[in-house]
């Protein structure tokens, strides 16, 4: 590298003036740097982007895997996460970032935690210094994640049949952040959001219903969701994810899960555009039935509320409508006779 230098060539620069040179030219270097981030901000500034990412830290799953020497563990999930969530903001100043834990008994934000004012996500708080030269807001973010996890894992106590993560509630949160924030930001700014969620554990048909309220308040609220799913397919997500415009992948590769996100979920929606990204899913469109929750290909729908059943019962459950039992052919017969002998 030195060898390149002007300075070195021409024989006259003492190693003094030549670290002076240096000097100059990264000073040089950092004003056009900040200009530039300058005239970006400028033309920029009226747009946010919030990104918000839905990890599952089911313990049963997680628990599993890690019993079945799985290369891929929790803390490296949240690794990636964590990652995901510091190159989201590296891209612009004006990108936020909250990170949700769908756990089995609770949903709770890992960040931004209890602590933290809104004040904070615009940018407006003092962020104790860097220690080691790293941003200190990345700092800072890691480091609240990685205490709530700890205590989210360390104080929960797994109860009864109760093993499923829920992910319906962590969603719903997630879209009621959203809108806190659209409603707290500067009237100037547009702000787009997306939802993105890393699934582990298997779907709940119990959550069925839940679950597609919150996809459809998302699509109305033009809040886009990304599912990323490291394990069995979800036909839940599937439909969330085309739905509302989002991406559906179930990584082939545990292990590589930081690439997978980065290539296909840090892009947004516009730059995604013009990336060559994996094809779309075939989505499984089966409802689960309001009776049982279980999946179902053909069923009986109420024409008052839609609800959905598997089998027919007279007296709809959900709305209490009563419906007229069709009358065997023969019977129906007999009376158009009768009328017509009238
Ligand atoms: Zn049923
Ligand atoms: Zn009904």
């Amino acid at each position: 590298m030195l060898q390149l230098l002007p300075g070195k060539r021409e024989g006259k620069v003492t190693s003094r003036g030549r670290a002076r040179s240096w000097r100059d030219h990264i000073l040089e270097r950092r004003k056009s740097a900040c200009l530039s981030l300058l005239r970006g901000d400028m033309s920029g500034d009226d747009e946010l982007n919030l990104l918000v990412i839905v990890v599952d830290t089911n313990p049963i799953w997680w628990g599993k895997q890690a019993l079945g020497g799985s290369e891929l563990t929790l803390s490296k999930c949240l690794d990636a996460a964590m990652v995901l969530g510091n190159s989201h903001l590296f891209m612009n100043r004006n990108n936020k970032l909250a990170v949700i834990a769908s756990h089995i008994q609770e949903s709770r934000f890992l960040y931004p935690g209890k602590h933290w004012a809104p004040a904070d996500l615009f940018g407006e708080s003092n962020i104790s210094g860097s220690k080691d030269g790293k941003y200190e807001l990345l700092t800072t973010i890691n480091e609240t994640i990685a205490e709530e996890i700890k205590d989210l894992m360390t104080n929960t106590e797994i109860r009864g049949q109760q093993t499923e993560s829920l992910l319906a509630g962590s969603l719903a949160k997630a879209i009621c952040y959203i809108h806190r924030m659209t409603k707290e930001g500067k009237a100037s700014q547009e702000i787009k959001s997306r939802i993105l969620v890393i699934k582990a554990a298997e779907d709940s048909a119990l959550q069925y219903m839940n679950f597609m309220n919150v996809i459809f308040a998302a699509q109305k609220q033009n809040i886009l969701i990304d599912a990323c799913v490291l394990d069995s397919d979800s036909g839940l997500l599937q439909q969330a994810c085309d739905i509302t415009g989002g991406i559906y992948l179930k990584v082939p590769h545990m292990p590589s899960l930081l690439q997978y996100l980065l290539w296909v979920y840090l892009p947004d929606q516009e730059q995604r555009s013009q990336l060559i990204l994996p094809p779309p899913v075939h989505v499984d469109y089966r409802a689960a039935c309001f009776c049982h929750r279980n999946l179902i290909e053909i069923g009986y729908v109420c024409s008052v509320c839609l609800s959905i059943f598997c089998s027919f019962s007279p007296i709809c459950t959900t709305c209490e409508t009563a419906f007229k039992i069709s009358l065997p052919a023969v019977m129906k017969s007999k009376k158009k006779k009768l009328k017509l002998a009238v």
